[in-house]
This record gives C-alpha cells, sequence and structure tokens, in this order.
C-alpha cells in the first residue's frame, strides 16, 4: 500500500509512519508543523519508501502518485494545544478533512479519520459506546477540537453516503507512550516531566476525575486492524482499564521514585468528570484489544522521557 499520513510528524501520526513502513508500505506523511516535530521522524528519512510534506492540510493538497488510504491524523490534539491554536483547530477538523476526503476520492483510496472520545464530551453515561451522542459544550473552551471532530465524522459520513467512499472512524481515547511532548500539558507528559525534576505534581481539581489510558502500541495496532476491516462506522479504540488522575499522578511519582509533592491547582473548564471507553464492538468485529499493562507502558514511558 502507499499511504498519506496527515499529522505525520505528531505523536500518533509519527507512530503510524513507522508501523506501515515496517510493514512494507509506502508512507507520505504530511504535517505543517504547528504541534508536530521533525524529530520525530528523524529514523524515517533513511527510509526510500517514506516522503515528507511540509504543508497545512487545509490548502489544497496535491500528492502525486496513486495513493491506497489517507489517513487524517492533523490536528492539535492536546487541551493546552488546542486552547493555544483554536481557529488552526477548527480548521483543520472541519476544512482539512475536506481537503484530505476530496483527496482520497480522487485517489479512490480508502479514508480514516482520527476521531477522539472528545466527541462524547462531559459524558453523562459510562463506559461510552459508539451510539452514544455525547454532551458536549460547543462554546466552551475545548468545543474547538469537539466540534471539529465531530463535524469532521460528520463530513466523513456525508462523503460514505454520497459518493459511497469506503471511510473508517477511529475514536481515540488517551493515548500514552514515547515521543509526547514533554510540553504539551497532559497529563502524563506532566507528571512524568514533574517527577523527574523533583518539582510538584499538579493534579487539577480534586483529582476524582477519570481516564483510561491506551498505550501507543496497542492503538496503532488497533487503527491498523480497522484500516484493514469493512467497519464503515465509528469505533472506539482505547484501553477500558478506569483510573482517577489523582491516582495516575501517585502511580508515575512511585513507578519512577520520586519525591515530589502532588499539589491541587483549579480544574479547567468543562473538563470531563469520567472517560471509559466501551470496546465490545472493536473486540468483536477487530478481534483487538489493548495488550499493555498500565504500570508497565507508563515505566518504559518514563524511561523514554528520562532519556530525553
Ligand atoms: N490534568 C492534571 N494535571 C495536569 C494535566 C492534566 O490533573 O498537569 C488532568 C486534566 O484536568 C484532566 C486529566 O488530567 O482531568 C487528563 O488531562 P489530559 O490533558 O491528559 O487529557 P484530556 O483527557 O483532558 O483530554
Amino acid at each position: 500500500m502507499r499511504l498519506l499520513i496527515t499529522g505525520g510528524a505528531g505523536f500518533l501520526g509519527s507512530h503510524l509512519c513507522e508501523f506501515f513502513l515496517a510493514r512494507g508500505h509506502s508512507v507520505v506523511a504530511m504535517d505543517n508543523l504547528i504541534t508536530g516535530r521533525v524529530e520525530n521522524m528523524e529514523r524515517l528519512f533513511g527510509e526510500d519508501r517514506f516522503t515528507f510534506i511540509k504543508q497545512d492540510v487545509t490548502q489544497f493538497i496535491h500528492v502525486p502518485g496513486p495513493l491506497d488510504a489517507v489517513l487524517h491524523f492533523a490536528s492539535p490534539a492536546s487541551p493546552e494545544d488546542y486552547a493555544q491554536f483554536p481557529i488552526p483547530t477548527l480548521k483543520v477538523g472541519a476544512l482539512g478533512t475536506h481537503k484530505a476526503l476530496g483527496l482520497a476520492k480522487d485517489k479512490k483510496a480508502v479514508f480514516m479519520l482520527a476521531s477522539t472520545s472528545e466527541v462524547y464530551g462531559d459524558p453523562l453515561i459510562s463506559p461510552q459506546r459508539e451510539s452514544y451522542w455525547g454532551n458536549v459544550n460547543p462554546i466552551g473552551p475545548r468545543g474547538v477540537y469537539d466540534e471539529a471532530k465531530r463535524f469532521a465524522e460528520a463530513m466523513t459520513m456525508a462523503y460514505h453516503r454520497a459518493h459511497g467512499m469506503p471511510v473508517r472512524i477511529v475514536r481515540i481515547f488517551n493515548t500514552y507512550g514515547p515521543r509526547m511532548r514533554k510540553n504539551d500539558g497532559r497529563a502524563v507528559p506532566n507528571f512524568i516531566t514533574q517527577a523527574l525534576a523533583g518539582k510538584s505534581l499538579t493534579v487539577y481539581g480534586k483529582g476524582s476525575q477519570t481516564r483510561s489510558l491506551c498505550h501507543v502500541s496497542d492503538l496503532v495496532r488497533g487503527i491498523d486492524a480497522l484500516l484493514r476491516s469493512n467497519v464503515q462506522t465509528p469505533v472506539n479504540i482505547g484501553n477500558p482499564s478506569e483510573l482517577t488522575i489523582l491516582g495516575l499522578a501517585e502511580t508515575i511519582k512511585r513507578l519512577s521514585g520520586s519525591r515530589s509533592r502532588i499539589v491541587f491547582k483549579p480544574l479547567p473548564v468543562d473538563d470531563p468528570k469520567v472517560r471509559r471507553p466501551d470496546i465490545s464492538l472493536a473486540r468483536s468485529a477487530l478481534r483487538w484489544r489493548p495488550r499493555v499493562d498500565l504500570e508497565k507502558g507508563l515505566l518504559s514511558t518514563i524511561e523514554h522521557f528520562r532519556r530525553g
């Protein structure tokens, strides 16, 4: 296969590039580098099946040659990033999805959208199933990401219905692993960076809000399984083992052997109180389930951060 991965210089995008190259495919990565980083791709540049195009996907996209799949993963993805880039976040979800769909249609390629558990907003049911419509504040600070992704899903399904295009929508739950940016503001990189520097771990609110963390290697396997499936509706990919944010801070502090304190800071606006994927669909339709145990995954991520 020859794949285009938008956001290929980002945390997930670069892991996807590496995964598909390792399986013998050709990969074109596209990124405007506002939150992606060239360093994430440094091991890929020597590979002749790898091409990088520095471009904003909201502009007209031209990729010479055939494409079998277009994976649209470009977007600021952490709450601090999309608060800093609210308009680019809306544009890449809306205009960028439109351009990427148009390109996939032209190339007769399968289109995959990176969607998110944020489409469920601050969910009123838990765990979240794909059939749940969500509880999103459209005008709050997170709305720029949540609504862009909801629009992107609607656009993807419209192309599927109107043009009979093959589509895949992956709803990605919190993912962690090597190559997260130290300063992207998310809980895992913040806590690890703070613990390793002997600084206080900043828990927002009381830390009773929950998340369910999936290792990036599990996510990538799930994305591959979805791409190769024939499922044309959204599929949750995440690890259902749920923990509180205070529990996560304590675990990271212990695993990194840190003597840091834990301090409490104000809870950001619209911060979801619970989040846990129902992965019955992925289990049955894709025969996928996560394998990496949280403590083992966190330990290896801490080692990556320690090495810099
Ligand atoms: N969080 C925290 N301290 C931090 C960073 C994040 O307590 O230094 C909390 C945040 O308020 C949220 C949870 O950790 O409840 C997960 O935040 P993250 O930004 O990782 O992802 P989200 O799931 O909110 O998109």
